[in-house]
């Protein structure tokens, strides 16, 4: 049977305020990860379609940047109503070519509405800053403007969220925007722009250019220095390319990258709760997230219950779509999929023991068992890289000092977990953990109004809340003799 709300979504490219077709044989094939079935085939944009989108782009700019503050908060707040409105059809839309469990899904589309919602109220509240001389003979003024056209790449795991997360900030700002999203998952990101259209988004304000030459697609704009912004969400390896791409230019640069979230478990912890949370942090999403807990280090002392009590979790969990919701949905792709079994097969060559799961599930569709796995130390692959899939890969630690010495033991910085019942303890990580997030007691860092982001190679810029719209903006200093 046909999802309706996928036939919904423009298969096209929007550019200048239009939904057009790239005039091209090959098309891009969406998959439904569930199955394994195509659900839609989308316009693959070239260079003719970006040249278009980059004209079109260029003559939005200074007219958008001069917009008044009431014109973009009518334009999010629109965007808003629409959203909510349709939300049924995002959160279906979401879990089709994403695979998660509508649940999951509709978690994503209050996550991602929530960027629309918190920069429309934080571009209300603010105020330039002014002064005056010590002598006072002249004013000084210091003026927020938009940093000017931007580049926005997103990845295919939070297909709603990671859209929102910058097309919001960068209307909210002042700047006209390029955005690609991920192949895997464009129908989320048409959808959306339909939405900003109906809601009345100025000519040019935004394009959409899905493409199978993503690499060729970020040439191109980089190389042109009236793009003034690249904002990129994905891997450290394509932010790097970016970031270089970038440099020629000086063009200014957010970069939220790949993650090694450790999970400490400390011997105050609430064990149950502890456990809670790390199916949360580690499963959610098939743990497909960039701040998914990679890592899950626990105190001796209390090593023995936490892993009983987590095998026991993860041996309930229902994969299947039939009747119900499942409580983990599939991996994104065949690829994904080979790629995670080669991982796991490799966690048990060098030594760990695979205590629940450990393979994929017949049938149609890219699913795998959860799996956890333990006995492996710091030597191991899991330690050194991001899993991006569902294994738990539990480390053991015989002192607090050791936990974080092993936290911080990464070139990874993005968010990092930690459950404890000690007002010392808790004090004590808080200066420790070296990451960009820290969740104390909670498996969830993501808030629209709070900063999110890394350090080391998890990248740099915020996202989120008043700090999110830094990343879009220059401070201009104007002084005046009046
Ligand atoms: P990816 O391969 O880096 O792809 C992300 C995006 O970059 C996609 O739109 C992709 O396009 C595009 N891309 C690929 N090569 C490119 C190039 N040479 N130039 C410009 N764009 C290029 O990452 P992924 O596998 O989709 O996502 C997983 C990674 O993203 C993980 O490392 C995860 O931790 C990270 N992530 C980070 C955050 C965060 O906020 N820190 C959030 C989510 C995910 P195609 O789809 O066409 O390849």
């Amino acid at each position: 049977m046909k999802n309706s709300a996928v036939q919904k979504v423009n298969t096209g490219h929007y550019v200048g305020g239009e939904w057009q077709h790239a005039d091209s044989n090959s098309m891009i094939d969406v998959e439904d990860p569930r199955t394994g079935k195509i659900i839609a085939q989308v316009s693959d944009t070239f260079h003719d379609q970006w040249s278009q989108a980059l004209k079109s782009a260029l003559k939005a700019d200074f007219p958008y940047r001069k917009s008044s503050i009431g014109e973009r908060v009518q334009l999010l707040d629109e965007t808003v109503r629409l959203i909510e409105e349709s939300r049924d059809d995002l959160a279906q839309i979401i879990s089709a070519e994403s695979g998660k469990a509508l649940s999951e899904a509709d978690a994503e589309v209050n996550y991602g509405v929530g960027f629309f919602q918190t920069y429309s109220s934080v571009i209300q509240s603010e105020r330039d800053e002014s002064t005056r001389a010590l002598t006072g003979e002249y004013e000084m003024l210091a003026v927020q403007e938009a940093v000017g056209p931007a580049l926005l790449i997103t990845p295919w795991n939070f297909p709603f969220a990671m859209v929102a997360r910058k097309v919001a900030a960068a209307l909210a700002a002042g700047c006209v925007s390029i955005l690609k999203p991920a192949a895997q998952t464009p129908l989320t990101a048409a959808f959306v722009v339909d939405l900003l259209h109906e809601a009345g988004a100025p000519k040019g304000t935004v394009a959409y250019l899905p493409t199978s030459n993503a690499g060729k697609l970020s040439e191109f704009f980089l190389a042109e220095p009236r793009i003034r912004k690249v904002s990129f969400t994905g891997s450290t390896g394509v932010g790097r390319v970016l970031n270089g791409l970038a440099s020629k230019n000086f063009q200014a640069v957010s970069m939220e990258l790949g993650g090694n979230a450790p999970f400490l478990v400390l011997p105050s912890a609430d064990i149950d709760k502890a456990v809670e949370g790390a199916m949360v942090a580690k499963f959610r999403n098939s743990g497909q997230a960039c701040v998914a807990a990679n890592r899950i280090i626990v105190h001796s002392a209390v090593a023995d219950e936490f892993v009983e009590k987590l095998r026991v979790q993860v041996g309930k969990m229902n994969l299947s779509f039939e009747g119900r919701e499942p409580d983990m949905g599939p991996m994104i792709s065949q690829t994904q999929l080979d790629n995670f079994q080669e991982l796991v097969d490799k966690s048990k060559e060098e030594g760990g023991q695979v205590i629940a799961g450990g393979n994929c599930v017949e049938g149609p569709g890219y699913f795998f068992e959860p799996t956890v796995v333990t006995g492996l130390d710091r030597n191991a692959t899991i330690w050194q890289e991001e899993i991006f899939g569902p294994l738990a890969g539990v480390f053991v630690a015989d002192s607090i000092d050791e936990m974080i010495e092993w936290a911080n033991d990464t070139e990874y910085g993005l968010a990092a977990y930690a459950y404890s019942n000690d007002l010392s303890e808790v004090t004590l990580l808080q200066e420790s953990i070296d990451s960009g997030m820290l969740a104390i007691n909670r498996p969830i860092v993501a808030d629209a109004r709070a900063p999110f982001g890394g350090v080391k190679f998890s990248g740099f810029g915020r996202e989120g809340g008043n700090f999110g719209l830094d990343d879009y903006r220059v401070t201009k200093y104007v002084t005046k003799l009046v």
